[in-house]
């Protein structure tokens, strides 16, 4: 990596593009990849994820903006100028050409040759776990073997920066999650820069250092996967990542009124709570039941109306006030039985797992103190 990088392996420095459509494909985006990190773009289809991608690549040429590589603009610079390699969902490997050969392809057209050729091809071999197979042919491979081929493939010119576009999307979902860790460990080994664009928010929480989630072409929050899921920035990242009860209510500054029939504290004054309508988010696994009989004062009461074995947790329906409240409890060591359904249960969480979000989807903090009269997590109980 040059001296000249400055930390950075590539910005986007107020990017647009148009297609011609109503809005932006890709509106007024800033991002800065660090050298040697994995970093994800996460996004629902259509939201721009693909175009920015592009963009860093040569593709697709911004309307605004600038990109630039390892410190430098590269406007005009052409895809293969790029020290930029790409990794597409369809492998595209070369059916009548050796894996050893695919691998190598690229080197040739740079005139490596000979023993450095032979000594580059077999260590990037090596890093996907493919030496043995070096004389196959791609299509007496596995569909994960062929993508590491491509893999293999696309780090041996040792690019600054990978693409990977859903580069696991046409795998089966379990080969996907050995590709997940596999993709992260040669990333570190390799030490170069991934860009890798993924709809799949457990993929981007599972192996990035850090995520950027866009929607409508804009990006809603960068930043480290414990951060997006346990403080998201808005309500949408709230709920397009992993999954969350959010509950309608409205605010008067100092307290909160959920629809379900829960009043909680409102988080200190100052952080944005206003008067009016706000939702409160609280993970399933961060619910907490306890049997209704020992009702306090306010306490927030329902009935379990589903109850579903998952094998790790048992995950329930809880009807509140026309509310329906999903809760994941863990099958830890100390877990009591499954809770039947039709029971009364009484429905609470701590205060610093319930997120309050403004009218307009902004993050205004946490519940400063507890109105649900948070049950203590019994293990032995008996449901009514
Ligand atoms: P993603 O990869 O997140 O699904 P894309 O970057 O592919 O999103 O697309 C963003 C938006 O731009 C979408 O509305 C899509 O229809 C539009 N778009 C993408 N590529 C083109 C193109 N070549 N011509 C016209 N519109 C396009
Ligand atoms: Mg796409």
């Amino acid at each position: 990596m040059s001296a000249a990088a400055a930390g950075a392996a590539a910005e986007l420095v107020g990017v647009t593009k148009r297609y011609g459509g109503a809005r932006p494909a890709v509106d007024g985006v800033d991002l800065r990849i660090e050298e040697g990190e994995f970093f994800s773009i996460l996004g629902p289809s259509g939201c721009g994820k693909t175009t920015s991608l592009r963009m860093l690549g040569g593709f697709v040429r911004p309307d605004e903006g600038e990109i630039r590589l390892g410190g430098a603009s590269v406007d005009g610079v052409p895809p293969h100028k790029r020290n930029v390699n790409t990794v597409f969902q369809s492998y595209a490997l070369f059916g009548h050409l050796s894996v050893a050969d695919n691998v190598g392809f690229g080197l040739r057209r740079r005139k490596v040759r000979g023993e450095e050729m032979r000594r580059r091809v077999d260590e990037m071999l090596r890093v996907v776990s493919l030496a043995e197979r070096r004389g196959a042919m791609p299509s007496e491979l596995s569909g994960g073997q062929q993508q590491r081929v491509a893999l293999a493939r696309a780090l041996v010119n040792m690019p600054e920066l990978l693409l990977l576009d859903e580069p696991l999307g046409a795998l089966d979902l379990k080969l996907r999650r050995q590709m997940q860790v596999e993709l992260k460990q040669i990333q570190r080994e390799v030490g170069i820069a991934f860009a890798y664009v993924t709809h799949d928010q457990e993929e981007a929480l599972t192996m990035s250092d850090r995520i950027a989630v866009m929607n409508d072409g804009k990006v809603l929050q960068v930043d480290t996967p414990t951060t997006i899921y346990n403080n998201p920035a808005s309500l949408f990242v709230a709920q397009f990542i992993g999954s969350t009860n959010a509950l309608e209510g409205s605010g008067d500054g100092a307290t909160v009124q959920l629809a379900c029939g829960a009043r909680l504290v409102a988080p200190a004054p100052g952080t944005g709570v206003a008067d009016g309508p706000l939702t409160a988010c609280v993970r399933p696994e961060k619910v907490i039941l306890s049997p209704a009989g020992d009702d306090a004062p306010g306490a927030v009461t329902g009935t379990v109306v589903e109850s579903v074995y998952v094998g790790s947790g048992t995950t329930y329906k809880v009807d509140v006030n026309a509310t329906s409240i999903e809760v994941l409890e863990a099958n830890d060591s100390g877990a009591a039985a499954a809770i039947p359904v039709g029971s009364r249960v009484r429905v609470g969480w701590r205060p610093e797992d319930c997120l309050i979000f403004d009218g307009n989807g902004k993050a205004a903090g946490r519940c400063a103190e507890d109105g649900t009269k948070v049950p203590q997590p019994t293990r032995s109980r008996n449901w009514i």
